[in-house]
């Protein structure tokens, strides 16, 4: 396989970092000077990162980090990519590496955390009838893709997420319990969260999807669609056996995997729609993002006042058409 230029490292660590806001400020120096482009968020509590830059500057950048004690075991998901993944280098202390905000509910993953399974292992659980696999991640990254069965919490944020299973406690009760996420870390809290309000029997997938997408004997293998990333790729590929699209175009439900935001600043909801869709719907999700004073389709399309109604009534008249079908 030809190797590309650029790399994208995606990791994380959950360990003490004393004097983390002083660690903020020369951890950023430190990429700066680096050339590595991305997002590292810093905590007392821990590191978790993703970064894009060349081969070179990624190698040096593990290098460094691997000297240091506190990280010398970290584990780096290496992404071979055509160039950054990021406009921007942005290292930020936040209370907590991932955001749950459980407060005084939180837990430390090093004392509390669901079993680690290995990609052959969930791979083989995956299969069984007396587990249920929960997916850990926001419903935008779930309906891109997701491991074949597994349930949808509907939920914008992962903060959101405990609230959910209190709701929904019936669906996981007495039962084993299979957690993942795209990279392992929001899993490593919500595992160990999960065991400390009463589920007993919790595995969570070691090193997340992108591990597992990778994993030689599995090969990605019962995971459909693709797996959204929070960086300028929006997704990966996963499942290297076969593909099944699972995202769905919001106006017309085919098949489809593209994602954009609305182009009502205001909304910015993230849609799945085909180039097409795009065009015709003005790339808003409603009338009212549409005709939004600021849409951005309009003002990237220098669309007339004339260009826009004409659209408008198009949408109108295939509406109408498609309520008099039903
Ligand atoms: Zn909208």
């Amino acid at each position: 396989m030809e190797e590309k230029d650029y790399r994208v490292l995606l990791y994380y660590k959950y360990v003490p970092i004393e004097n983390s806001e002083e660690y903020t400020e020369e951890h950023l120096t430190f990429c700066k000077e680096l050339g590595l482009k991305g997002r590292i968020l810093v905590a007392d509590e821990g590191i978790n990162g993703t970064v894009s830059g060349t081969v070179e500057q990624t190698q040096k950048y593990i290098d460094t980090m691997h000297a240091d004690p506190r990280f010398e075991d970290m584990e780096f998901k290496i992404d071979e990519a055509d160039g950054h993944a990021f406009k921007k280098m942005h290292v930020r202390h936040r209370p907590e590496i991932v955001s749950l905000r459980l407060g005084e509910e939180d837990i430390d993953p090093n004392e509390i955390t669901g079993e680690y399974l290995e990609p052959k292992e969930f791979y083989e659980e995956l299969q069984r009838d007396d587990v249920v696999v929960l997916d850990a991640r926001n419903d935008y990254e779930y309906d891109l893709g997701h491991f074949r069965g597994a349930i949808r919490p509907d939920i914008r944020s992962f903060r959101e997420l405990p609230d959910w299973v209190k709701e929904n406690r019936e669906k996981l009760e007495g039962k084993r319990v299979l957690t993942y996420c795209t990279g392992g870390i929001r899993c490593e809290k919500f595992s160990g969260w999960l065991k400390k309000e009463g589920f007993d029997d919790v595995g969570q997938l070691h090193g997340g999807i992108v591990t597992y997408g990778k994993d030689p004997e599995v090969k990605g293998e019962l995971w459909d669609g693709k797996c959204y990333v929070f960086d300028e790729r929006i997704s990966v590929p996963v499942n290297q056996v076969e593909h099944v699209v699972v995202g769905r175009d919001y106006f017309t439900g085919e098949p489809c995997e593209r994602y954009v935001n609305c182009a009502n600043p205001e909304c910015n909801e993230q849609i799945i729609m085909s180039e097409e869709n795009e065009h015709f719907y003005l790339r808003s999700c409603s009338h009212e993002c549409r005709v939004h004073p600021r849409n951005r389709y309009v003002i990237e399309h220098k669309l007339t006042k004339e260009e826009i109604d004409e659209k408008l009534q198009a949408i109108e008249d295939l509406e109408e058409t498609q309520k008099q079908a039903q």
